[in-house]
Parts: structure tokens; sequence; C-alpha cells
């Protein structure tokens, strides 16, 4: 039977423990398994390559975001990485220019001195990603929204775009959470997630996340999953079991708080531009509102008349949201990209997608949203 959203957050991978009947995952703190004879053993040999707390967290995974696969990480940036491995040197990459700053830095200088050469193209326009597209092309990376302008994607738009180039298409579904968007039933092959962030949402655990289709494909990344070792612990692994059990409860509370915030930002005298794909005058609002379910608790803000040093003082007057990197936990923060997640990036490449010393990126979390105006409201005068 087809579960839908909510009960599969809390009920999907998640049977109760055939020894006790525990109702809740245990966490099985072990990194070995014993065997009855060698090679015979109930499914669980080593813990680098499978662990049951962790089992139950990539099959809930792979159930909300609609695939067959599931795969957890001990970061979002060791899920990137492990895709990023099925490439070979000489093999291109197409893949935003307003991409996260770790995603950027593992591409240029991590895998670029491998030989893999990537092209950062505006992803909001779909000929420009086709036009990148050269017949070394080996794969599509896209981020929508993007972080931190909340630039759309159309996610179905550029599957087409793969499947008739036969090129691999990934999508860093973070911003959304699988409770906004689903990647994969608009054509995507890989969904990755910082689970760090929305599906995880306490900020306790730093976690990543690939959910995917093809058993071939799923058999390759298990291979890098398992050879290179980035996989997370049970206790982390309980945690986000944990923590996605409420996603949905979550996330309806982020989009109605952010609508608030940016509703009151909007018109607010202090700021010039506001990036929150839920206004009709947002370029990205059609794509938007076709691909996703809401619009989310992401917006960022550039600050009129305002130098570094002034934006400084203002993202240190906050005394609700929290002046921290991160974002999609329950409690609301305030972010300088320019000097904070998007610090490596060159000055250049990140002002040219609007990445500015007087932008500030706000998670909107799920506190009352009185207070978080009336927050906004004293550190803005
Ligand atoms: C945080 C983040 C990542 C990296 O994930 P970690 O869990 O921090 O390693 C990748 N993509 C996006 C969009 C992010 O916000």
């Amino acid at each position: 039977m087809a579960y839908k959203f909510a009960t599969k957050a809390i009920h999907a991978g998640q049977e109760a423990d055939p020894t006790t009947g525990a109702v809740m995952t245990p966490i099985y703190q072990t990194s070995t398994y014993k065997q009855a004879s060698p090679g015979e053993h109930k499914g669980y040999e080593y813990s680098r390559g499978t662990n049951p707390t962790r089992k139950a967290l990539e099959d809930c995974l792979a159930a909300l975001e609609n695939g067959r696969f599931g795969l957890a990480f001990s970061s979002g940036m060791a899920a990137t990485d492990t895709v990023l491995r099925v490439l070979k040197p000489g093999d291109e990459v197409v893949t935003g220019d307003d991409l996260y700053g770790g995603s950027y830095r593992i591409f240029t200088k991590v895998y670029e001195p491998y030989g893999i050469t990537f092209k950062f193209v505006n992803t909001s326009d779909v000929s420009v990603v086709e036009e990148a597209i050269t017949e070394k092309t080996k794969l599509i990376w896209v981020e929508t929204p993007t972080n931190p302008t909340l630039k759309l994607a159309d996610i179905e738009a550029i599957g087409k775009v793969a499947k008739a180039h036969k090129v691999l298409y990934v999508v860093d579904n973070t911003f959304a959470s699988p409770y906004l968007q689903n990647p994969l039933d608009l054509g995507a092959d890989i969904v990755m997630h910082s689970a760090t962030k929305y599906l995880n949402g306490h900020s306790d655990v730093v976690m990543g996340a690939l959910v995917l289709n093809d058993e071939e494909l799923y058999k390759q990344l298990w291979f890098y999953y398992n050879a290179v070792g980035g996989t997370p612990g049970p206790q982390d692994a309980f945690l986000a079991l944990r923590g996605i059990k409420t996603l949905h409860v979550r996330m309806r509370a982020h989009c109605e708080n952010g609508r608030r915030v940016a509703e009151f930002l909007k018109d607010h005298p202090k700021v010039e531009t506001i990036y929150w794909p839920g206004f009709t005058d947002h370029p990205g609002h059609e794509i938007a509102k076709k691909q996703m379910r809401d619009f989310g608790g992401m917006i960022s803000i550039v600050l009129k008349d305002a130098d570094l040093q002034e934006t400084f003082r203002i993202a240190s007057r906050f005394k609700v949201f929290t002046l921290a990197e991160s974002l999609g936990g329950v409690e609301s923060l305030v972010n300088h990209p320019a000097t904070m997640t998007h610090g490596s990036i060159p000055k250049e490449a990140r002002e040219k997608v609007g990445v500015v010393d007087n932008l500030l990126r706000l998670s909107v979390g799920i506190e009352d949203a009185d207070d978080l105006i009336a927050d906004l409201q004293q550190v803005l005068g």
C-alpha cells in the first residue's frame, strides 16, 4: 500500500524491533556482527558498509523521495563526493553558478585537479544548460532553490535535456526537503541532501543522503560508499530518523512563518531586495508553483545603503534569530553568506550572482512569527 507523506515520515523503514518489540528503532552501537560460519550472517558484516539503524534511515529517506534506494552519509559533502567518484579524468560537469559554497569548493579544489572540468552556468535557463553540454559532459548537478539567492531551476525541463544527452542528472534538494519537492518524480537520476538541514531539522547532526531508482547505479555508489567510508554512526542515524518524524509538521510551520516574515520584509525601508520564491514577482515563482508544494522558509535580503560594517552591525544585533551558518533547524538563523557559508567562493564569482557584502540570508524557524518579526523590527529599526 502506498502511504502518504506524513505516514511515511513516521513509519517507513521502521518496523517494531523483532527481538523486543521496541517501537523506536534501536541504536545498534556495534561495529561488527557475529557470523555462524564464515560468510553466513544476517545481512550485516561490518558497520562501515551496513548497520541496522542506518538501514532504517536509508529506507525512510528512499520512501520520502519516492525512490527505491537510499544511502546515508556522515555529511552532505560525503554524499556529494561519492557521486563525483563515478567521473573519470576528461569528463565534464554542468552545474549552477549559484551553488552551496562547499559544493563549489569540492568541485574546483578537489575534483578539478583530477582533470574533471566544471561549467558554472545559470541553471534557471534550460537553454543555457543545454548549450553547455558537450560529448564530454557526464553529469548535470543542479541546486534548486539555490543558496542563497533562491533562484529556481526547472527540474523537469532539465531532466528532459539530461535524458536526451544521456547525462547523469543530480538534484541537490536540501533547500526544499522532500516535503516540498521530489526531484526523482521529475526526471532526476539522483537526489542529494544535506540531511543536516531540514531533514534532521534540529541542528544537532551533520549528515548527508542520496536517493535513487537505478539498481546498477546504486550498486556503483554503494561500492564507493563502502570503499571510501564516509558513512554515519548509528547515534546520528537515530537522531535523523527521530527528526524526520516531524518533517511534515515542521515544514508547514517553516512555510507559514516564511510567508509572514517575507511579507513583513518586502516593504521595509531598510530592505533593498528580497529573495523569496513565494512572491509573484520573484523570477522563479511560476517554476516554484509548478514543482514545489509551498515556498519554504528561506529568505535572503539585500540591505539598503549598508556597507560591510553596517551589515555586520545589523547581523550581530538579533535576539531571537541566531547568527550562525547552516539552516533548516527549528530555530531561526541569520547568516552572512559573503563571509560565512560562501566565503570559499572568490569575490567576483559570488558578486556576479548577487552574493554581495550587504546580503543576509534568513532561515526562518518555527518560533512564534510575531516574535521573529519583532526581532527583525528591532534590528532594522
Ligand atoms: C549544507 C549544504 C550542503 C553540504 O552538506 P553538509 O551536511 O554540510 O556536508 C550541500 N548543499 C546544500 C544546499 C547545503 O545547504
